[in-house]
């Protein structure tokens, strides 16, 4: 037998289509459901190819390398729609607001006021969604379930950032169903209509949670070997 390698291309197409299924298995319309192409370790020759595939949608999780493919990238193609998925210092906020349409990691008070001071200098919205850990993980970023309804309020009216949304990361070991639900109801009473949550292994139950940003890396680009996960 020949074993051939899948192409990114392929590979791309075969999640896009996993992904209507599980709209349309929840009863969502499709445009209810973004994925965004996690480009994170991957150069812009590997990138090139979803682009010219009509995507636009795709994630990053270091401001560094994001600077160093996607102003070439965006040259090329204009309505890019560049989504920060990784923890955010607060020293790289103006690169950040700068350079990203959707900011999917805020989860500290700090930050945020960075972020209202910042987008006010540069006069440039991001979207805002705030990452909370759902597993109380103690190495892991986002804000306490506890404290998500307080933060939620503090970002939206002391400091009127365009917050649409939350995030979570599941703990690795655990059902991630329950993850997904606890944050759509924390959503749910908040008001927010965004739910970025679902990764390659686990996308589709996101989407019949509710889902409205999957975040898929590997399934699409393969596997980042160790280091910068
Ligand atoms: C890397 C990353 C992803 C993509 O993970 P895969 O398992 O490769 O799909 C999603 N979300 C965040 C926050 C990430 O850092």
């Amino acid at each position: 037998m020949v074993f051939q390698k899948v192409t990114p291309v392929a590979a791309f197409h075969n999640i896009t289509s996993r992904v209507r299924a599980s709209a349309q298995g929840a009863g969502r319309a499709l445009e209810t459901v973004n994925l965004i192409a996690v480009s994170k370790t991957f150069s812009k020759e590997d990138i090139m190819p979803l682009l010219c595939e009509g995507h636009r949608h795709f994630g990053e999780n270091r401001i560094q390398e994001a600077l160093d493919k996607w102003p070439e990238l965006r040259r090329e193609v204009k309505d890019i729609v560049l989504h920060m998925i990784g923890p955010l210092q607060t020293n790289k906020v103006r690169d950040a607001i700068e350079h990203f349409n959707v900011i999917h990691s805020v989860d500290r008070s700090r930050l945020a006021e960075r972020l209202a001071v910042e987008m006010k200098r540069q006069d440039r919205r991001p979207l805002c969604l705030i990452q909370v850990n759902t597993g109380r993980e103690p190495q892991k970023a986002g804000i306490d379930p506890a404290d998500a309804d307080a933060f939620i309020d503090y970002c939206r009216h002391k400091l009127n950032l365009p917050v649409k949304g939350l995030m979570c990361i599941p703990p690795a070991h655990e059902e991630p169903s329950l993850h997904f639900a606890f944050l759509r109801e924390i959503a749910l009473r908040n008001d927010l209509a965004h739910l970025s949550m679902g990764m390659s292994a686990d996308f589709e139950t996101a989407i019949s949670f509710g889902a409205t940003y999957v975040r898929v890396g590997s399934a699409i680009f393969g596997s980042r070997g160790s280091p910068k996960l």
